[in-house]
């Protein structure tokens, strides 16, 4: 066996064993498995990753860091792919990403709305995105700080939707969140959705809820995640370097 070979066997059974806890959270909550997308979140690994998992039946792919998902995606361009912005980003880097990207799941400020706009007009493209809560309700010194994690305050999440669904280049899609470490992800994920629900009253197409990663995919399932992002349960533990 190459190493190609048995990289793909590794990455094929990984992939067989997240389906599987995919179809059992939606059977415990009255769901249908073809109701989950899942997006590999590739970051810190390989573009020839990616190309194994398009393979495999792979259709979204998400990364975190602009500097490494242009080169990735751009390697990949012939798959046919739809790549995630996920992490936090910079204006400046609204450009690059307009460029290679369907779909900034990290939005979560009205300059950053307005930069994608922009970007996405100039780059003569749509841009899909999703407004990024929040959902620490803990003060700053107890969890990390709202700079780091990102995501706007629930109380923003409205006027935010507002303002991409007025953007000229931008699609509304829906809501992204992330568990904050330490709470109960499904009481975290029951309250995006109330957000989400809150959100659809105004907006009725952006229906994605994009919600669960490799430790949590089964609470943010049974909150009604329309979408899990899967690192490290496809694709094996990142290395000590990486940024998260
Ligand atoms: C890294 C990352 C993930 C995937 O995390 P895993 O625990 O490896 O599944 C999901 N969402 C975001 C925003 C990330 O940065």
């Amino acid at each position: 066996m190459t190493a190609e070979d048995q990289r793909r066997t590794q990455l094929a059974a990984n992939l067989a064993a997240v389906r599987q806890r995919i179809e059992t959270a939606c059977r415990v909550a009255g769901r249908h498995g073809e109701e989950v997308t899942i997006v590999a979140i590739t970051k810190t690994f390989p573009a020839s990753d990616v190309r194994l998992l398009a393979e495999l039946g792979i259709t979204d792919v998400g990364e975190n860091r602009d500097q490494d998902a242009r080169p990735k995606a751009q390697a990949c361009a012939d798959l046919g792919l739809t790549w995630h912005f996920v992490g936090q980003l910079q204006r400046n880097k609204a450009a690059s990403v307009a460029s290679y990207a369907a779909i900034v799941e990290s939005v979560d400020r009205a300059r950053l709305v307005t930069a994608l706009d922009r970007a996405a007009g100039q780059a003569g493209r749509r841009l899909g995105a999703c407004l990024q809560v929040d959902l620490d309700e803990r003060p700053p010194d107890v969890g990390p700080s709202t700079a780091e994690r990102g995501g706007c305050a629930p109380a923003e999440l409205l006027a935010l939707a507002g303002q991409v669904a007025a953007s000229e280049h931008l699609d509304l899609l829906g809501v992204m969140a992330v568990a904050p470490l330490g709470v109960d992800p499904r009481g975290a994920f029951d309250r995006l959705a109330d957000l989400h629900v809150g959100l659809l009253a105004e907006h009725p197409g952006a229906t994605m809820r994009s919600a669960g990663m490799s430790g949590d995919l089964e609470a943010a399932i049974a909150a009604g995640a329309t979408h899990v992002r899967l690192g490290s349960a496809l694709l094996g533990r990142r290395g000590s370097t990486e940024v998260t």
